[in-house]
């Protein structure tokens, strides 16, 4: 039997990062599903260990070197070498330019960027000496600008430009790096934006479904398919891809 791939989803407790952290799981891949508090993540464990899959969860600020360190090093104690990476952690902090502070930028970009940059540089050291490796990251549509997210337009975008790069540096070990755009996928997330909004969720909701051409929004699941594809084996091929993941075509 060949060994079990391990996979590090951040952002994992809920949202689309536990969609992700689910759909790994049921693809064989055992999982550490790392969230800023540990026991937020407990419901994403629980529920794969009930499938008879393996997981765990460890807490972690991505934005902090010492954080990343230790969790791929307990995850590669108590799992197995981390071979799979997804950069899903992400906040928003959005506002109009002339209101955006500083901490607004800085938050934006220490958990998206600097937080896939540490994760990737952590992870690809066990990628590297497996001689295989995917790495998988979250843009969005809103790299291709959006209204009140200057920040996260412009992380969204680096994010998109890291990926390639990654794509050619890590190529020849055999780990390819992606990343995946999505547009409205329905989360907390963006429950947060119609409450800034002061519209309900539902109103929120149905606004965007009739701008989408498949007339619905999107769902975590339909992130995790595409996550799915770009860290099987058959992918291995695929590399330095933004895969819009908006029931329409963007960019
Ligand atoms: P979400 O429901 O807000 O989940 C994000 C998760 O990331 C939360 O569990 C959060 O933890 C965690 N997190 C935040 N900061 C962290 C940090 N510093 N270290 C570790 N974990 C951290 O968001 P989502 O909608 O699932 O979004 C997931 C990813 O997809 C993000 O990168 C987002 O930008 C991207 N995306 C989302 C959409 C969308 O329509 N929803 C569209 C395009 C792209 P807490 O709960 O403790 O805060």
């Amino acid at each position: 039997m060949t060994e079990q791939r391990v996979a590090i989803v951040t952002g994992g407790a809920r949202g689309i990062g536990a969609a992700i952290a689910r759909r790994l799981a049921e693809q064989g891949r055992a999982v550490a599903v790392v969230d800023l508090d540990e026991s937020s993540t407990t419901e994403v464990v629980e529920a794969i260990r009930a499938g008879s899959g393996r997981a765990i969860g460890i807490g972690a600020d991505v934005a902090e070197a010492e954080a990343v360190e230790s969790a791929v090093a307990r995850a590669a104690d108590e799992l197995g070498a981390p071979t799979i990476l997804v950069n899903n952690a992400g906040i928003l902090r959005d506002n109009l330019l002339f209101k955006m502070t500083d901490d607004d930028w800085d938050a934006v970009v220490a958990v998206h960027l600097r937080g896939a940059f540490l994760m990737s540089r952590a992870v690809q050291r066990h990628q590297v000496q497996a001689g295989w490796g995917r790495i998988v990251s979250l843009s969005s549509t809103s790299a291709l600008g959006n209204r009140g997210q200057a920040n996260y337009a412009a992380v969204k975008a680096g994010l998109q430009g890291f990926t390639k790069t990654l794509a050619i540096e890590l190529g020849r070990y055999g780990v390819t790096a992606n990343a995946i755009a999505p547009g409205f996928i329905a989360t907390d997330m963006l429950r947060q934006t119609a409450e800034r909004m002061k519209v309900s969720f539902d109103d929120f909701l149905a606004a965007a479904a009739r701008e989408i051409p498949v007339a619905r929004v999107g769902q975590p699941q339909d992130v995790a398919e595409a996550a799915a594809f770009f860290t099987s084996d058959a992918a291995s091929f695929v590399s330095g891809q933004v895969l819009y993941v908006a029931g329409g075509p963007k960019a």
